[in-house]
């Protein structure tokens, strides 16, 4: 495992730990803006803004609740009392950045990189369309997107080493003991998957070339 990769699943950690703290019955998601030194910017949690109420009644009314809510990226850069330093990243779990807080991503320059914790059975076919733009926008604005899949509220064992990427059936993949499949858009042949690993790349290498290459996976099954 790489220096980079054993810190994106700290910060991840921390980030699945924050997504917590949302009162959010439904979708409970955490960011974490860390910059180049590894200090811990800004934390944030998808809820409605400070001065209005938390009240349960008001989550379960969803109508309501989008129209009041605050992402967590979003929230996360509001609490950014200075300009966010240049070569920063931002964490997310379990769900990827949506246009909205793309948006704000974008307009703080100091984001380079976006480090994306994929939930398991969080992924919606209609976000889709959604998520497909929010990527566009990020990779014309030159920021890097990594993505890890997670399995449950557990990542995937720091021990994966490129040797047990061996059991592909179809679009399927075995990482360690998490079974992922290429979602519905994309697909991951074996040939594509044997030219992305090769024996000199690591795990986390591997996972980048694969949002590179548009191959974005979810773990389906144990
Ligand atoms: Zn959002």
């Amino acid at each position: 495992m790489t220096r980079t990769e054993k810190w994106d699943r700290r910060f991840l950690n921390l980030a699945k730990e924050i997504s917590t703290w949302s009162k959010d019955p439904s979708t409970q998601v955490g960011a974490v803006i860390v910059d180049s030194d590894g200090i811990i910017i800004a934390t944030g949690y998808n809820g409605f803004p400070r001065r209005l109420s938390d009240a349960p009644e008001l989550y379960a009314d969803r109508e309501k609740k989008y129209k009041r809510v605050v992402h967590a990226e979003l929230n996360a850069i509001l609490h950014t009392a200075i300009d966010i330093p240049k070569f920063s990243t931002l964490y997310v779990t379990p769900i990827p950045p949506c246009t909205e807080c793309t948006k704000a991503i974008l307009t703080k320059e100091g984001i380079f990189r976006v480090v994306i914790g994929l939930g398991n059975g969080t992924w919606c076919a209609k976000w889709d369309a959604e998520n497909k733009i929010a990527e566009e926008m990020m990779s014309e604005a030159g920021v890097h997107r990594t993505v890890y899949p997670l399995e449950d509220s557990c990542l995937l064992g720091s021990n994966v080493q490129p040797s047990e990427f061996e059991d592909i059936v179809g679009n399927r993949v075995t990482l360690g003991d998490v079974v992922c499949e290429a979602q519905e858009r994309s697909t991951l042949s074996v040939s594509q998957w044997n030219t992305l690993v090769r024996d000199d790349s690591d795990y986390a290498e591997a996972l980048i070339q694969m949002a590179v290459n548009d191959l974005h996976i979810t773990p389906v099954e144990k």
